[in-house]
């Protein structure tokens, strides 16, 4: 199975400043796991800057100004958490653009599974806004892009944190399937199980708001009792991965209770949902940096279809009712 890997280093070029926890040194704990998985730097799929007509297909052509304006003028804050640097243009560009090369180069065939090692993050971006730590949503820019090409595409978000942009973005549209697993309560405060999606797009989004400590069996039976007959219902062409790994056990930020050996088998239930070939993740959260190496090892590693668990998979946490509660309310 072959694994394209994007990175690119205009993604050290975004820098929020000394003591921010989405940090430069988060790229090289996932350079770190490329090593740990054997992934030569020659083997790595360059990414694109995403054009304009790419990013207003999900933002606002004020937000991409602001922020091409904001970074011109050599950076500051757009939020309280998110902060631009001179560099932060050019990559926010290229991290979402890195999504639609990969697109691109397995509809070509070039590779079976993509990894897109992208800094600033993106699903907390929303139309209008940048916000908590994301610039634009890359996720949602490459799903978009799918959409505009006539596929269907499964959005599955297992960073702790809502994924309140991919969400707002796609709430109408009976096209995108989000699903979300996240704690509850914790920022950005959405995420409700009661948020289903709205007009055409009624049903199409999906939450499990979790309660602090879940463990990894938990996000398991939402996969197979809640997301697997749903995504039969649907029958996405792609699969679109918000693979934040801050619902580690040793996150800073965040109370959830995985393991990396979670990420491994989460990632091979989710492969299946999809065709062969048709899966592309992204890098979210994560901020302890051992951590996110051992997540990003094991996950990557299963979607090769090899079993490489620097930690066990984790069970006996709550959060077992959200399931139940989503399964009456999804599929009943
Ligand atoms: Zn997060």
């Amino acid at each position: 199975v072959v694994l394209l890997i994007a990175v690119d280093p205009a993604f050290a070029d975004h820098d929020p400043g000394p003591g921010h926890p989405e940090r430069v040194a988060r790229l090289r704990a996932v350079h770190d796991a490329l090593g740990v998985l054997g992934v030569d730097p020659g083997d790595v799929l360059e990414p694109r800057s995403a054009t304009r007509e790419e990013l207003t297909r999900v933002h606002s052509a004020a937000l991409v100004d602001a922020v091409e304006a904001l970074a011109r003028a050599g950076g500051g804050l757009v939020d309280p958490d998110t902060v631009l640097s001179a560099g932060s243009f050019e990559a926010a560009r290229r991290a979402a653009g890195a999504g639609l090369a990969a697109v691109d180069a397995l509809a070509a065939g070039r590779g079976e599974v993509a990894f897109c090692a992208v800094r600033p993050p993106g699903h907390h971006a929303t139309p209008s806004r940048a916000m908590g730590f994301c610039l634009f949503n890359n996720v949602a820019v490459a799903a978009a892009a799918l959409t505009a090409a006539g596929e269907r595409v499964l959005v599955v978000d297992w960073d702790a944190h809502h994924g309140n942009g991919t969400q707002d973005i796609f709430y109408a549209d009976p096209d995108v399937l989000y699903v979300s697993m996240h704690e509850w309560p914790l920022y950005p405060g959405t995420g409700a199980l009661a948020e289903t999606g709205t007009g055409r797009g009624a049903g199409t989004t999906c939450n499990f708001p979790l309660p602090a400590g879940a463990t990894g069996d938990v996000y398991l039976a939402a996969v197979d009792e809640v997301v697997a007959p749903l995504a039969e219902r649907f029958r996405p062409g792609w699969l679109l991965v918000s693979a934040g790994f801050d619902a580690h056990r040793a996150d800073p930020l965040t109370g959830l209770g995985l393991a990396a050996g979670d990420y491994a088998d989460l990632t091979r239930r989710l492969l299946e949902l999809v065709p062969a070939g048709r899966t592309v993740l992204f890098l979210e959260g994560g901020y302890d940096l051992d951590a996110l190496r051992d997540s990003v090892v094991a996950t990557l590693a299963a979607a090769v279809g090899e079993d490489r668990r620097p930690e066990r998979a984790t069970s006996g946490g709550p959060g077992h009712h959200v399931v139940t509660a989503a399964k009456e309310l999804h599929l009943l």
